[in-house]
């Protein structure tokens, strides 16, 4: 499930592609709930002549800001992707809805699972959406004395902390189970009982861990592809994700699995203690 990298190369690479170009109205969709069953008519009516005048991500949103004052932004949940080909090439099996460009591309949304969503905001509701998130976990606003404060703000275990949008934006499984090892912290430890060192020393591991994702263009596990089709390769670096059995890297320990909040999580149960 793409997260916070994923969703940054996935918005990156749709950028570098579209920015400038201008949708023509045109929308064929072929499985309605991805834009919310609105009529393809209204959605593309909404859209026609809006060019594209950037990128950004809030959380786990691709957000196009368009020059008619609304907003293109999509959630890719599960298996979403993006692909931008000329007009004439073959629709994909699992494409789901196709945005017509004035140049002879199109924008197509190509998603497996068919949980991906895409919706065009007004400025109203991108402002609910990103009020809906807690910061992002770069902004500088978000200090070591801010997340601190968030921690011992709740009794939650701080796996479900860290993957509770309203906290901190776009970490998801992978990115959680990877900061809690290289801090050595128990995924179950209440959020409440981190130090402000280790609160500290988590935020920079959660920066650290996500900076060198999005280097790597994200983690490809299956499904995830970029806007250009490549896949991630961040998924070789894994410490504790995944690696189930397989030595810790410090201490050689097994890591091991377990469930918290119905999500796989891996640790390792020398170097994470417990808590008591
Ligand atoms: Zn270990």
């Amino acid at each position: 499930m793409p997260e916070l990298p994923e969703v940054e190369q996935a918005a990156r690479t749709l950028g570098a592609q579209i920015s400038g170009a201008t949708f023509d109205g045109t929308v064929r969709v072929s499985w309605s709930r991805t834009i919310h069953d609105i009529p393809a008519d209204t959605f593309g009516g909404l859209l026609a002549g809006a060019t594209v005048t950037g990128w950004q991500r809030r959380a786990k949103w691709i957000v196009l800001p368009l020059s008619n004052g609304m907003t293109f932004v999509a959630h890719l949940r599960m298996t979403g992707r993006f692909a931008v080909l000329p007009r004439d090439e073959a629709d994909d099996a699992q494409q789901r809805v196709a945005f017509g460009l004035t140049d002879g591309r199109e924008v197509r949304f190509i998603d497996q699972r068919k949980f991906g969503r895409i919706r065009l905001l007004s400025a109203p509701e991108l402002a609910t959406l990103d009020a809906d998130h807690g910061p992002e976990p770069f902004d500088p606003s978000l200090t070591p004395a801010t997340w601190h404060a968030t921690l011992q703000s709740t009794s939650r275990v701080i796996k479900t902390v860290l993957l509770d949008q309203s906290r901190i934006a776009g970490i998801g499984n992978i990115y959680a189970d990877e900061s809690l090892y290289r801090v050595s912290v128990h995924p179950l430890k209440p959020a409440n009982t981190l130090s402000k060192k280790k609160a500290t020393e988590l935020l920079a591991a959660i920066r650290a861990v996500l900076r060198q994702a999005i280097e790597n263009g994200g983690s490809t596990l299956r499904d995830y592809r970029d806007s250009y089709g490549a896949k991630g390769t961040q998924q070789d670096n894994f410490q504790a994700y995944g690696r189930t059995g397989q030595p810790c890297g410090r201490c050689g320990t097994a890591i091991e699995k377990i469930t918290v909040g119905q999500r796989g999580t891996h640790f390792c149960p020398y170097c994470q203690k417990a808590p008591r």
